[in-house]
């Protein structure tokens, strides 16, 4: 499992299947990679979600692997690559480039963000860049479609498609963009 950052919309979720991995007698470990302090953030939110259930003993091994910038996390399957970004989550927050080991199709998912140049580098020669589209007018933290606009051109990507749009977001014009939507399947 990759993460961008350490926000609960974004992380959070790791504790629900954790636990679900327990009642389910899962067996297949989970790794999970993510930003330095992952480990402590995880275990103060399952703590905080349920007091004593970092010390319950599972047949699965909880993993955890630390982002290392611009360094390369590899399994057979994979590889992913991390791109430090611009986005306050109390460590490190950064976009994703995974490529596919098989087909060598390569996909790159900002996180959240703000417009950083960085964003070039995890996109460049990427099938699919998805992009946070969050606001339509700048605000701190988060893209907007407004600077991502003035960059949009020095994106070297096949295909950007913007994702977590807010309702403002939502209510401009978006006639230019290509917008993901609940239950979008796309193959690369
Ligand atoms: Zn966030």
């Amino acid at each position: 499992m990759l993460v961008t950052h350490l926000h609960a919309d974004h992380f959070g979720g790791i504790v629900f299947l954790i636990l679900d991995g327990q009642f389910r007698r899962r067996t297949i470990d989970l790794t999970v990679v993510g930003p330095p302090g992952t480990e402590r953030r995880l275990n103060e939110a399952m703590e905080a979600s349920f007091p004593g259930s970092t010390e319950v003993k599972r047949r699965f091994v909880v993993r955890v692997v630390e982002h290392r910038e611009r360094t390369a996390w590899a399994t057979h399957r994979f590889t992913a690559l991390p791109f430090e970004v611009r986005h306050a989550a109390g460590a490190p927050s950064y976009a994703l480039r995974v490529k596919n080991a098989e087909s060598g199709s390569c996909i790159a998912y900002s996180g959240d963000t703000e417009w950083t140049d960085a964003l070039l580098d995890a996109a460049q020669g990427t099938d699919l860049f998805l992009c946070e589209g969050y606001a339509h007018h700048p605000v701190r933290w988060h893209m907007d479609l407004t600077t991502l606009q003035t960059h949009r051109h020095r994106l070297e990507t096949r295909h950007l498609l913007l994702t977590r749009l807010s309702p403002t977001a939502l209510e401009a014009d978006l006639s230019t963009w290509d917008v993901a939507h609940d239950a979008l399947t796309l193959t690369v």
